[in-house]
């Protein structure tokens, strides 16, 4: 999340109301499944609403989720401070049933060094990559980088993430992991590394749901009803990319199923292998509609197992539990 990214999501957040979201809402049957949270922050902290990670643990008691994935960010353009890996490890090994820590680098770091010293490119990114591996991280992200999505740097983060067998989980939009209506770039990178697994977030990836998504909507969220026109550039190249995920979380994901509730839940059906559950938490107190949104569906039980969990524990290699 950057700046603007928070202040569309606060905005978001109060438009929802601010209540803390209970584990179940009265009167409803118990959910069948436990969720795994593709998408999760600690140590952020916003308006005095720190989100600590004995917060998140609580967070996810109070609302049925067994797992967790704790999401680095170390980009300028993402946070006003960094997100570090090395927290992220430290929260998981605190809490090894239900943290699964991932790890973030800027493919810019230290590329101002004209010897190159410790330049992270090539086999000295995969050497690392290999090292938080080694520490438990089961994927890279949040990959929020100022750059366009296929720009050589961001290439070499694909190429290393591959080699090492690491899902990337993305933000696109038109200013970080920058792309355009049709998501050209983002096609780019899926045919160069057909082995990585690449899950997208945020309101550029999601805008391309729609096929009638313009370049300003690859910067603002949409409004609740807004008619998705079949044929977007994300069925696209779901069809034609099988290594292509989508992270439901944050209100990007939230809305391009919410927005046209009779589509979004056909598209949750159609492509119930490739959709991953997730919050985005990063604050005390948040609320998070895509409990309400899940439990609204009606979804068959095998597509509710896929989302909530059973692609999270293939994809990441989690071992089945619960
Ligand atoms: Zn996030």
């Amino acid at each position: 999340m950057t700046r603007r990214s928070l202040c569309l999501f606060v905005l978001f957040t109060i438009l929802f109301a601010a209540e803390p979201t209970s584990a179940q809402p009265a009167g409803k049957p118990k959910r069948k499944f436990k969720y795994i949270d593709i998408h999760t922050h600690v140590g952020t902290f916003y308006k005095g609403r720190e989100l600590t990670v004995d917060g998140l643990i609580k967070f996810m008691d109070e609302n049925g989720i067994e797992k967790a994935c704790i999401l680095p960010l170390v980009s300028p353009e993402a946070c006003l401070y960094p997100q570090t890996t090395e927290a992220a490890i430290a929260a998981a090994k605190k809490h090894p049933d239900r943290l699964i820590p991932f790890c973030a680098i800027d493919p810019r770091a230290n590329s101002g060094n004209p010897k190159r010293f410790g330049r992270i490119d090539g086999p000295g990114l995969v050497d690392l990559l290999k090292q938080y591996k080694e520490a438990g991280v089961c994927g890279f992200g949040e990959h929020q980088v100022g750059l366009p999505f296929d720009h050589p740097l961001m290439m070499e983060i694909y190429r290393a993430c591959e080699k090492v067998e690491l899902p990337i989980l993305f933000h696109l939009d038109d200013i970080r992991g920058i792309d355009s209506p049709g998501l050209p770039r983002l096609e780019h990178a899926l045919k160069e590394f057909p082995k990585l697994a690449f899950i997208g977030h945020a309101c550029g990836f999601w805008a391309s749901i729609s096929a009638d998504a313009t370049d300003a909507d690859f910067s603002k969220y949409p409004k609740i009803p807004t008619p998705v026109v079949p044929g977007g550039a994300l069925e696209r190249l779901l069809k034609k990319y099988p290594n292509l995920y989508c992270d439901l979380s944050e209100p990007g994901g939230y809305l391009a199923i919410a927005r046209d509730k009779k589509f979004g839940r056909e598209f949750v059906i159609r492509w119930a292998d490739r959709l991953l559950f997730g919050t985005d938490v990063l604050m005390s107190n948040q609320q998070i509609p895509q409990f309400d949104l899940y439990d609204s569906l009606d979804l068959p039980e095998e597509v509710q197992y896929k989302i909530f969990r059973g692609n999270a524990i293939r994809l990441l290699k989690l071992p089945d539990a619960k």
